[in-house]
């Protein structure tokens, strides 16, 4: 897909929306799992995306933006959930942070793949600053994931999910 650039400004937004929402809602989860840390991390998360998103919005200036459709942005549910009862069962700060980390490639490989596929220099510009920010959050996940435990009494028997993509 080649996009203009008001159709990639408008997905780069809706993404970002998406993120510092979903964010809200993991930072607020932990907080009432009482993991103070990990909702900080989800709290600075918010404010990136949120930055991020005002960043694009001042570069949109009075472009105007078409609508887009849900699927082309929203996070993709936990890959052993699926439906609203995903945020019930993730109470562990370590299938908060995967999932959270899930969801981030997911927006790199988008933004790789838009800056590769236009053929409009300033989209491809954009496309490829955006996905190295996306990286950056990859990165700082996985440092999270790294000095988080997993979960082992309800998780033993699941398999290793790689990271998908
Ligand atoms: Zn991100």
């Amino acid at each position: 897909m080649s996009y203009t650039l008001p159709e990639f400004l408008a997905h780069a937004v809706a993404l970002e929306n998406e993120a510092a929402d979903r964010y809200l809602e993991l930072a607020d989860m932990m907080e009432a799992h009482r993991n103070d840390e990990v909702a900080a991390l989800f709290r600075d998360m918010v404010r990136f995306s949120q930055m991020h998103r005002d960043e694009i919005q001042a570069r949109v200036g009075a472009i105007e933006l078409p609508k887009l459709r849900s699927w082309e942005y929203r996070w993709s549910s936990p890959p052993e959930m699926g439906g609203d009862e995903a945020f019930d069962y993730m109470i562990e700060p370590w299938h908060a942070l995967r999932y959270a980390r899930e969801n981030e490639v997911r927006a790199m490989e988008y933004y790789s793949s838009v800056g590769m596929q236009s053929s409009d220099p300033e989209v491809k510009r954009l496309a490829a600053e955006f996905a190295s920010e996306e990286a950056e959050h990859v990165d700082a996940l996985d440092k999270w994931l790294a000095r988080t435990s997993r979960p082992s009494a309800t998780f033993d028997a699941d398999p290793d999910i790689p990271p998908r993509g």
